[in-house]
């Protein structure tokens, strides 16, 4: 079943062009990583995808569903598209637990004892359950993400959006977030991931599509996009990376 279809999107700032009109669907369950150089709109187009960032046109559908910010609230919509950012964004003054558990109190409107079991189940699940009365400041970056990650699942979004979300960390830590992230590709949910772990997006992902120019110029599975890419820009990114 298709989760995510993405016709024609545009989106510019101050006049410049970013997205350019940008086609892509994802299905359920699928695993699809994000990769193209640095400018190329890939943050841009995840904050599209989280109505982070306003759309100058196109259509995004989620589940066969046309959203339009001006007709459905976007605090919903937040909730069902999970976002995990490459500098963590949590909350400095609250606990590990209250991190979790602070949007489903809020947003959600769950009791605290609710948001609170589930916050340990999720946060046992990232391997902090442990860590549950720490302030940010004294985890390492991995840890971090890991509990950012716990946070997003506590809204039981549908799909999950990655913006690089290991760029941040001492080479040591990224191994723990990227075992977190396939356990959760195992669970069936469905992923977008803009990453620059070439391994990672080979070998874990089920797609991978190339951004550029503002456009996604290919997806193909994701061993055959890295070992016989078919399109001049993803042969040229391929071939300074790796
Ligand atoms: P990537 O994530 O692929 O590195 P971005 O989506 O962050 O690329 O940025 C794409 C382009 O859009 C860049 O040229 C960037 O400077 C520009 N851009 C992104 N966000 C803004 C913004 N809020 N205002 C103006 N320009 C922006
Ligand atoms: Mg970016």
């Amino acid at each position: 079943m298709e989760k995510i279809r993405v016709e024609n999107l545009y989106k510019s700032f101050d006049g410049t062009p970013v997205l350019h009109g940008v086609n892509l669907t994802v299905e359920e369950g699928d695993v699809v990583c994000l990769i193209g150089s640095s400018g190329s709109g890939k943050s841009t187009l995840l904050r599209c995808l989280n109505f982070l960032e306003e759309k100058d046109s196109g259509t995004i559908q989620f589940g066969g569903e046309t959203i339009e910010p001006t007709t459905h609230s976007i605090n919903r919509l937040r909730q069902r598209v999970g976002m995990v950012f490459q500098h963590f964004h949590l909350f400095p003054h609250k606990t590990v637990l209250e991190n979790v558990t602070e949007a489903p109190v809020y947003v959600m409107g769950l009791s605290k004892k609710e948001a609170e079991a589930e916050a340990f189940r999720l946060l046992k699940k990232v391997g902090m359950q442990e860590k549950s009365d720490t302030y940010p400041a004294s985890l390492s970056g991995g840890q971090k993400q890991r509990v950012a990650i716990a946070r997003a699942l506590a809204m039981k979004p549908e799909v999950m959006l990655f913006d690089e979300p290991t760029s941040a960390l001492d080479p040591e830590l990224v191994g723990e977030v990227l075992e977190t992230m396939k356990q959760l590709a195992a669970e069936g949910m469905t992923m977008i991931i803009v990453t620059h772990e070439m391994n990672f997006a080979k070998e874990a992902s089920d797609y991978t599509m190339l951004i550029h120019e503002g456009r996604i110029v290919e997806k193909g599975v994701s061993k055959e996009l890295f070992d016989n890419p078919q399109e001049e820009p993803t042969k040229a990114f391929l071939s300074k990376i790796l």
